[in-house]
């Protein structure tokens, strides 16, 4: 491995950050196009993230991937957001562009992607239930609205959350039916944006009954793969994918961010795979 003074630096800010699989990902597609750079993880904590983007532009880093619980903080720390960061009020890419961090946010575009390589799936039209309103939830909501769904149902432990996220998208996207509430089975797309599976033992997010046999099921959770929420909604005869394609695919499209190349999507799968199965 060559590391020297011609050699470009990228990586991700978060907190915990040493079970990301995206070092992995990235290294390899750097290898395959045979790129002088290397990302690497930081341990980031919340109060240092402002320190911490001055480093990127200062260091003279290409940019960075931001993970939890940095990427609603970074819309207020970079320079410039690009129009899909901010409809999503979140960044998950900065690059330093002429000295200046410009915000991005690839997660939407990993669902899109992902759902469209899984299921064949576009979003335009559909009706699709979402459950969880945090940072993830939020952006795969308003990616599904800016995609033109015609009805969502968001689902949140605390209603509140759920309510407030329904409200702004009745402001934003008045096209699109939003209710609040238990999911409807009668949904073609349910998506799990919750943590609610990340533990081994972990009860699905919500009861068997909601999943019938038409709905396409995407839990965002990778690791494990195999969710209690995937396991029911294969019994009831859904066709599933769990969180891999959607990071794939975030990953795929800040590679090209930063280094205006094509990403070499296949060899950054199976670093992923090799990464998140092996620990
Ligand atoms: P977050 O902002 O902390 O939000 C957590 C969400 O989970 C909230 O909706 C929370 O509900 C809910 N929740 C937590 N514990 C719960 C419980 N015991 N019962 C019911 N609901 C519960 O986290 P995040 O960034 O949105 O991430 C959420 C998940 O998405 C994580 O598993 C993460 O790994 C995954 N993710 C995957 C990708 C991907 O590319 N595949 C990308 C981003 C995130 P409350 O609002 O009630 O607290």
């Amino acid at each position: 491995m060559r590391i020297d003074g011609e050699t470009r630096v990228v990586g991700v800010f978060g907190d915990p950050i040493k079970h990301s699989a995206s070092p992995a990902m990235h290294n390899a597609a750097f290898e395959k196009l045979r790129l002088n750079w290397r990302y690497l993880p930081f341990h980031v904590l919340p109060d240092k993230l402002e320190a911490a983007l001055h480093g990127v532009r200062d260091m003279g880093l290409v940019g960075v991937n931001l993970t939890v619980p940095h990427k609603i903080f970074a819309l207020a720390l970079v320079d410039e957001v690009d129009p899909v960061a901010r409809q999503l009020g979140a960044v998950n890419t900065v690059h330093v562009v002429d000295g200046r961090l410009v915000g991005h946010n690839t997660d939407g575009y990993g669902l899109v992607k992902a759902l469209r390589e899984a299921f064949g799936l576009r979003l335009k039209g559909k009706r699709v239930t979402i459950i969880g309103a945090g940072g993830a939830g939020r952006a795969v909501t308003v990616q599904c609205a800016m995609e033109g769904v015609a009805e969502l149902c968001l689902f949140n432990r605390t209603t509140s959350k759920a309510e407030e996220l329904a409200r702004e998208l009745h402001n934003d996207f008045g096209s699109v039916q939003v209710t609040v509430g238990l999911p409807a089975s009668r949904c073609d797309l349910l998506i799990n944006a919750t943590s609610v599976g990340l533990r081994a033992g972990d009860p699905s997010p919500i009861a068997r009954t909601v999943l019938a046999k038409h709905t396409f099921v995407l839990d965002m959770i990778y690791r494990p793969v195999d969710t209690k929420l995937l396991r029911d909604a294969k019994r009831a005869g859904c066709r599933v994918t769990d969180g891999l394609g959607m990071l794939l695919h975030q990953g795929a499209r800040a590679f090209e961010i930063w280094t205006g190349r094509k990403a070499p999507v296949e060899v950054m799968r199976s670093a992923l795979r090799r990464a998140v199965h092996t620990r």
